[in-house]
C-alpha cells in the first residue's frame, strides 16, 4: 500500500483564483511522526495549502488524503477538525481575560457546551492529558495567570497547548517564531521537536536559521508546486532554489 504510513496525502492539488494558479498540481506526502517544514517565497501558496488541508479552500482537482482513508475534500472544516487537524495560525488566539489553565480547559471542552459545567466533570484522564500539556508547553508556574499578561512567546506556547487539547494527530503551525526573540524561538524548537513522534507536524516558517534547527525534511514550495524537497543543505544547494530565493 502506498499510503502506509503516511498521515497526509495532497495529489495533484490545482486551485485556481480568477484564474491564476495559486497550487499547480501540487503533491505533498507527509509520514507518520514527521515534523516537515514548508519553505518558499511570498505567494508560493503556503496558506492556501494549508486552507486546502483543513477545508477552508477546496481545490478545483486533485485529491486529499488525511490517514489511511479518511477522504479530506468530503470533510468541511469542523469535520476535519473533529477528524484530528489541529491549525494553528499566525497571530495567538487565547482568551487574554481567562487564566492559562482556563484557556486549556475550554480548548478541551471545544464543543461540548457549557465550559464550567464541562470542567467540573473532567476526566482523571483529561486532567492528566491537562497537566502534561501544561508541562510540555513550560507554563506550569504560569497556570493561573491571565493569558493577556503573558509574553507573545508564552501566548504561542499556549495557543499550540490549545490545540493539543484536542489531541490532534496532525498539527499544522503557521509561522511560530515570527517576533518571537532568540530564547523564545530556542524553546519553540524544542517543543515542536518534542510535539513529532506523538503528532505530525508541518510548519510554514520564513526563519531559515529555525527552519535548520528543527527539521529533517524541507519542502520548497514556488507558483503552487513542490520545487525541491529534502533536507537544509540539500534543498539550499539546488540550483532551482537558489534561483528562486535570489530572485525574490
Ligand atoms: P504564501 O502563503 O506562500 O505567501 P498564498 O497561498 O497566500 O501564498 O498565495 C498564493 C497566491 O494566491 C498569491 O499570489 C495570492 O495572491 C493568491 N491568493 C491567495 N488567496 C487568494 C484569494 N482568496 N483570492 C485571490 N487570490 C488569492
Ligand atoms: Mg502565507
Amino acid at each position: 500500500d502506498l499510503r502506509h504510513g503516511v498521515i497526509l496525502y495532497l495529489e495533484d492539488i490545482n486551485v485556481s483564483f480568477d484564474g491564476f494558479k495559486a497550487l499547480n498540481n501540487l503533491n505533498l506526502y507527509i509520514n507518520k511522526g514527521e515534523l516537515r517544514c514548508i519553505i518558499g517565497p511570498n505567494g508560493a501558496g503556503k496558506s492556501t495549502m494549508m486552507d486546502v488541508i483543513t477545508g477552508k479552500t477546496r481545490p478545483d482537482t486533485g485529491s486529499a488524503w488525511f490517514g489511511q482513508n479518511i477522504n479530506l475534500l468530503a470533510l468541511d472544516e469542523p469535520a476535519i477538525a473533529e477528524a484530528g487537524i489541529g491549525r494553528k495560525f499566525q497571530k495567538p488566539t487565547v482568551f487574554e481575560p481567562l487564566t492559562v489553565e482556563e484557556n486549556l480547559e475550554l480548548a478541551m471542552a471545544g464543543n461540548k457546551g457549557v465550559w464550567q459545567t464541562f470542567v467540573s466533570k473532567l476526566s482523571g484522564e483529561d486532567r492528566d492529558h491537562l497537566e502534561a500539556t501544561l508541562l510540555l508547553i513550560g507554563l506550569v508556574s504560569e497556570r493561573h495567570r491571565q493569558a493577556g499578561v503573558l509574553s507573545h512567546g508564552q501566548k504561542q506556547w499556549l495557543e499550540i497547548g490549545m490545540l493539543l487539547m484536542q489531541r490532534p494527530e496532525l498539527l499544522l503551525v503557521d509561522e511560530p517564531v515570527a517576533g518571537m526573540t532568540h530564547q523564545e524561538m530556542e524553546r519553540t524548537a524544542e517543543l515542536l521537536k518534542q510535539l513529532a513522534g506523538k503528532h505530525s507536524v508541518v510548519v510554514v516558517e520564513h526563519d531559515m536559521d529555525f527552519v535548520r534547527s528543527i527539521a529533517n525534511k524541507v519542502t520548497v514550495l514556488h507558483q503552487g508546486s513542490v520545487l525541491a524537497e529534502g533536507t537544509m543543505s540539500q534543498v539550499q544547494a539546488d540550483p532551482k532554489v537558489i534561483e528562486v530565493y535570489l530572485g525574490e
